[in-house]
């Protein structure tokens, strides 16, 4: 056999001489305490797993470039945004939401959609999803619904009992759950699907005056959906199936791209706005507040190891750069604490210093120590601020200009006009959006879904939910309803 040219080791680098049998006594055992090799090897493998995402678990991720191909500086001083041409390079992973790391891809869910920016200025993370709004509008209720999208708690099943009696209870979750049983609920893989970034943030110019945007990123692939039946079948022959096509496409060149487009509101506008423009369950239309070009979006590396890249990937929507900023959206605020929160608890306090999360930038800071600590851990410089013997400074020019807020401090329920409106939108999506094709799937995929409830509580939680429909579109509960075999009466 030809000589190979590297020597097996343990990990504590002595070169070794045997990887398959245990040191024993005799040629039949006991096996002795002193085969450490042996030892170390169980002991790692036992700790191989980390905890997985309580959400987004199953996911794949890939490498790429930002390019930008239009001038937004007029809205941010952003450096990225500096120069038409001007490049970084991205991560992004997608992800479904409710499902366990080894669940199917082709569930009925929403798709996370995270892209990390490594830009001179430090990492943007824009961790939004495949679509624009989301079922909540307030992070207090963010592990209850979770909750109902996993398993029941005897059961431990998947309940569409659980589901609808919470969205029926939660109307503020229709346009959501709207755009969910639609066959955008099903996409063909991840190549397919757009991503929002779905909350309000501001950008803020050189002027230092802020504008509020939302974040759109548009498949330059089309898009792309399996109906109902066509992913329930899918979740059998392939449940990898998104991977897997994500992985294979770009094995062979096919690099996916996206556009990159805002959509930007005054402070004045949103003063004047119909609804609540810091409310993540709607959208500002389009005709109102066009899109605007920024850049594309480029994949074009798997990386080489899932674990090192994938895993310990680590988004917050907290994560911005000079020139773009936070809003009112309740759940941002919420998300803002949250992501970062999470990342400590499955990665250790020193997640951002893995390399697929360490800025291109130099980090210059007085954190230091903690679990796996593997940077330089600040050299032999201070580790308080102020001091005298550094030359670090923290720069003026940086500082945001003020957000003001006028208002008293209360547990708000839906108390300015239109708030509570959780109606209009679902409708025009129903109406104006969808073809009829869609429709007529939406409403089949509905009574599917809907046929799961059981228990002492059915006829309540269908009928309140038909409720919801109705006040959206009189024709698509009407619909849902004869699906159903039930009777309803506005
Ligand atoms: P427009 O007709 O200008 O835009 C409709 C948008 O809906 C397009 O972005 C389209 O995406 C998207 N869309 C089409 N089918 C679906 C679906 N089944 N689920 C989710 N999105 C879909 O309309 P308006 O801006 O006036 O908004 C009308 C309704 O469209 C909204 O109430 C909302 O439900 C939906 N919508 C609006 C968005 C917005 O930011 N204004 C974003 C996404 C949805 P694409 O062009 O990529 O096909």
């Amino acid at each position: 056999m030809k000589k190979k040219s590297k020597k097996l080791t343990t990990a504590s680098g002595r070169p070794y001489y045997e990887n398959e049998n245990s040191l024993t006594v005799g040629p039949r055992g006991p096996i002795l305490l002193q085969d450490y090799f042996l030892h170390e090897k169980m002991a790692h493998f036992n700790r191989e797993r980390i905890p997985e995402r309580v959400v987004h678990a199953k996911g794949t991720g890939a490498f790429g470039k930002f390019t930008v191909t239009g001038d937004i500086t007029r809205y941010s001083k952003a450096a990225i945004f500096s120069k038409v041409g001007n490049e970084c390079r991205i991560f992004i992973r997608f992800s479904t939401v409710g499902g366990e790391k080894g669940s199917a891809d082709t569930e009925r869910d929403p798709r996370g959609f995270a892209i990390k920016f490594y830009t001179e200025e430090g990492n943007w993370d824009l961790v939004g999803n495949n679509t624009p709004v989301f079922f909540i509008k307030d992070p207090k209720k963010f592990s209850d619904f979770i909750h109902t999208q996993k398993r029941d708690p005897k059961t431990n099943l998947k309940s569409p009992t659980m589901m609808w009696d919470f969205w029926s209870l939660n109307p503020e979750s229709l346009h959501q759950v709207m755009i969910l049983f639609s066959d955008r609920g099903t996409p063909y893989g991840y190549r397919h699907i757009n991503g929002y970034g779905s909350h309000t943030f501001s950008l803020i110019n050189s002027r230092n005056e802020r504008f509020w945007v939302k974040f759109h990123v548009k498949t330059l692939q089309g898009i792309r959906n399996f109906t109902g039946p066509e992913a329930e079948e899918m979740k059998g022959r392939d449940p990898d199936w998104a991977q897997r096509d994500l992985v294979e496409a770009i094995g062979k060149g096919d690099f996916p791209k996206w556009t990159l487009k805002i959509q930007v509101m005054t402070e004045e506008q949103a003063k004047s706005f119909r609804w609540n423009p810091f409310d993540l369950t709607k959208v500002w239309p389009h005709s109102d507040y066009p899109l605007i070009d920024v850049g594309i979006l480029e994949l074009n590396e798997i990386p080489s190891n899932y674990f090192r890249d994938v895993e310990q990937s680590a988004f917050a929507p907290a994560h911005v750069i000079d020139g773009i900023g936070y809003s009112y959206d309740k759940m941002l605020q919420g998300r803002l604490l949250s992501y970062p929160d999470a990342h400590r608890y499955r990665l250790g306090a020193n997640y951002e210093q893995i390399p697929v999360n360490r800025p291109v930038n130099e980090v210059k800071n007085y954190e230091r120590d903690g679990y796996m600590r593997v940077d330089s851990n600040g050299d032999d410089n201070p580790n308080y601020w102020p001091n005298r013997f550094d030359d670090v400074e923290a720069d003026e020019k940086y500082k945001e200009p003020p957000m003001k807020l006028d208002s008293d401090v209360a547990n708000w329920y839906d108390r300015n006009e239109n708030d509570d409106d959780h109606y209009t939108q679902p409708g025009l999506l129903f109406r104006k959006v969808m073809t009829e094709e869609e429709r007529q799937n939406t409403v089949s995929n509905i009574v599917g879904a809907m046929k799961g409830i059981t228990g002492p509580k059915r006829e309540e939680i269908i009928l309140k939910q038909l409720d919801h429909f109705h006040k959206a579109d009189g024709e698509l509960a009407q619909n849902v309803a004869r699906g159903l075999g039930v009777d309803f009466k506005p």
